[in-house]
């Protein structure tokens, strides 16, 4: 079936459904979404959401967009750091505004704490900067944003699951996209197509992510000739749950937790004296595994090793009003009383800096130059406008899905306002009909499930928080004969209804994408910066290097190129914490 609408929004997170709220009544807008709404990884989010409000204490913009560029190693384009921080009080606002409860201080005010990188005058300092509702920030942020599309008549396509983006000319017109209740395959033709279907970190064993952060939009897009930006650099959360992976919020270390290595020592002391546990993520991941490798970690049961976070000192009564879920979790998942012991992590996926590449309005970049495609826009985890840029500080992710949410939203409106429909290709979902066909056909002898958690271990193993040139051209090899066994894939469920298998096997082609262009990049960029640390070349490399990473799927494999990186306020200087 063809379905015909003005906007058609896939990803109903935090970004997609802000997106849609800037959509004017009256114009027909679809969001399409493989998960119900309010289950998309926004919910999961704890910590909190920053902007310089400065309810707290004295705080501003400036300080914020410093620490964004200092944070991201000074990859990220500056103009679009500085839309970012310099709109986030305004956009919290009107989260308010439209009904999002968050905590509050003794004033009545919007509370905020403190959070790794976020500091006050240039670096002095750790600044209380990040706004939250408990530990449930982004479950709140989310039901407010889909509450109010609900209001406004937004229309959601719950349990659709995209195959094909439909591009055409450099046009973009629509998405090919399966009905998961059914397994019908429907047509969205539409004037303006956003992407915003989150992350990909479940390309590591141990992630923070949820199950179906595969990196779906990403892949369709790279397939469908659209660069990927910066995907090599992957944030790797310090504190998740030993084994497990689940998120422990750095809000725990934010209310003053402690990380403490097999003497009971505060480690972080030694590697960042001034904001200690607050460093930013890809620091305090380097130094737990700098600990693992010197020997000063805690070694578990199956011989890997973990580190603790130290909670007790914090008191019942803090623990249990700011921290409630984070805690819940060790109780439930591991055993553990944090209220009197401390809790086991190590390192965990959590976070993709690089996606699909756009300019300051959230419109897909069609090359490392100046181009675009039209009628094709991005926001939110998938995107890469360059916010983060070789390292994301935390709480700059649900300010990041808000601030070009809604710039994104407002740019397709103005969009569709001056331009038609552009024709729709004949037999747009042909290639899709045959790739289904081709999946639940398919007698191959390989199984979805093995080649998933060879691809995770060999990307946890080789690709994580310390790489170096052995192991990524390893990965890269694994990469590609799990590509060529993935020709040979089979599933056993053959029916129609909610085939969960069949929508696995698909995933599992969008991992593989996404784990090709991660190493493709990481092996190329021969320099350490934000999360891409690499052993044998230990040193920021501003000379050859402070540039951003274009890959290109060609016939020959991943074709990569550079575009400079947009620097106006801050030049580049040695990252000291
Ligand atoms: C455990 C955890 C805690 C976090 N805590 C914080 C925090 O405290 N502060 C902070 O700033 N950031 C935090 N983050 C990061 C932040 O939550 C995410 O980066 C952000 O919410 C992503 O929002 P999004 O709208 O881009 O995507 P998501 O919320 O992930 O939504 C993706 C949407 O795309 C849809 N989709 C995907 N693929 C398809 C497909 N093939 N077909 C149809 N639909 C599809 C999904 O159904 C979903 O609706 C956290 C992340 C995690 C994992």
């Amino acid at each position: 079936m063809v379905l015909q609408y003005d906007v058609v929004i896939v990803g109903a997170g935090g970004a997609g459904c802000r997106a849609a709220l800037e959509i004017p009544e009256g114009v027909r807008c679809a969001v399409i979404t493989k998960l119900f709404p309010t289950r998309s990884h926004t919910a999961a989010a704890q910590g909190g959401v920053c902007a310089a409000l400065g309810n707290e204490e004295e705080d501003s913009w400036e300080w914020h967009m410093f620490d964004t560029v200092k944070g991201s190693d000074y990859l990220g384009d500056q103009d679009a750091i500085e839309i970012l921080t310099h709109d986030a009080p305004q956009t919290i606002y009107e989260l308010e505004h439209i009904g999002m409860p968050f905590s509050r201080n003794a004033d009545g005010r919007i509370a905020q704490r403190r959070f790794g990188g976020h500091t006050r005058n240039f670096g002095e300092a750790a600044v209380q900067r990040a706004c939250f509702a408990a530990d449930r920030t982004g479950h709140i942020m989310l039901h407010t944003l889909y509450e109010n599309c609900v209001k406004k008549g937004v229309e959601f396509f719950s349990e659709f699951f995209l195959l094909d983006v439909l591009i055409e000319d450099n046009i973009c017109r629509g998405v090919v996209a399966m009905d998961i209740r059914t397994s019908e395959i429907h047509t969205f033709y539409a004037k303006a197509v956003m992407f915003a279907t989150g992350g990909a970190c479940k390309v590591f064993r141990i992630s923070s992510n949820a199950h179906g952060l595969v990196g779906d939009g990403i892949a369709l897009a790279y397939n469908r000739g659209v660069p990927i930006e910066d995907h090599e650099f992957v944030q790797f959360h310090p504190t998740g749950l030993f084994k497990l992976g689940i998120l422990v919020s750095e809000a725990a270390r934010g209310e003053g937790g402690i990380l403490r290595n097999k003497n009971g020592e505060r480690f972080m002391e030694r590697y960042a004296p001034t904001i200690k546990d607050l460093a930013p993520r890809d620091v305090v991941s380097r130094c737990i595994y700098t600990e693992f490798r010197e020997g000063r970690g805690i070694v578990g049961d199956d011989g890997t090793q973990y580190v603790h976070l130290d909670l007790t000192h914090l008191g019942k009564e803090v623990i249990d009003k700011k921290l409630p879920d984070v805690t819940g979790f060790a109780r439930t998942y591991l055993g553990v009383e944090p209220i009197k012991e401390p809790i086991p992590i190590q390192p965990t996926a959590h976070y993709i800096m690089g996606g699909i590449p756009t300019d300051l309005n959230g419109q897909v970049r069609a090359n490392q130059k100046d181009k675009l495609v039209t009628g094709f826009y991005a926001a939110g985890e998938c995107a890469c406008v360059s916010v983060h840029g070789a390292n994301r500080l935390g709480t700059n992710s649900l300010l990041d899905i808000i601030v070009y949410g809604r710039r994104a939203g407002k740019a397709m409106t103005e969009f569709i306002r001056e331009n038609d429909f552009a024709p729709l290709p004949r037999d747009a979902d042909k290639p899709v009909r045959e790739k289904i066909e081709w999946i639940s056909k398919s007698n191959g002898k390989e199984s979805v499930a093995d080649l998933r958690q060879k691809l995770q271990d060999e990307m946890m193993d080789k690709c994580s928080v310390f790489r170096e040139v052995k192991g990524l051209a390893a990965v890269r090899e694994t990469v590609r004969e799990l590509k060529a066994r993935y020709q040979n894939i089979h599933i056993d469920d053959r029916t129609r209804t909610f085939n969960t298998d069949l929508l696995d096997a698909i995933e599992l082609g969008y991992l593989l994408d996404n784990a090709e262009v991660i190493v493709e990049g990481a092996l190329a960029r021969k320099e350490s910066r934000g999360a891409h640390y690499r052993d044998d070349y230990s040193k920021r490399d501003d000379k050859n290097w402070l540039k951003h990473t274009f890959a290109y799927k060609t016939e020959k494999g991943v074709k990569l190129e550079y575009k400079p990186v947009t620097i106006t306020k801050f030049q580049p200087k040695e990252r000291k914490y």
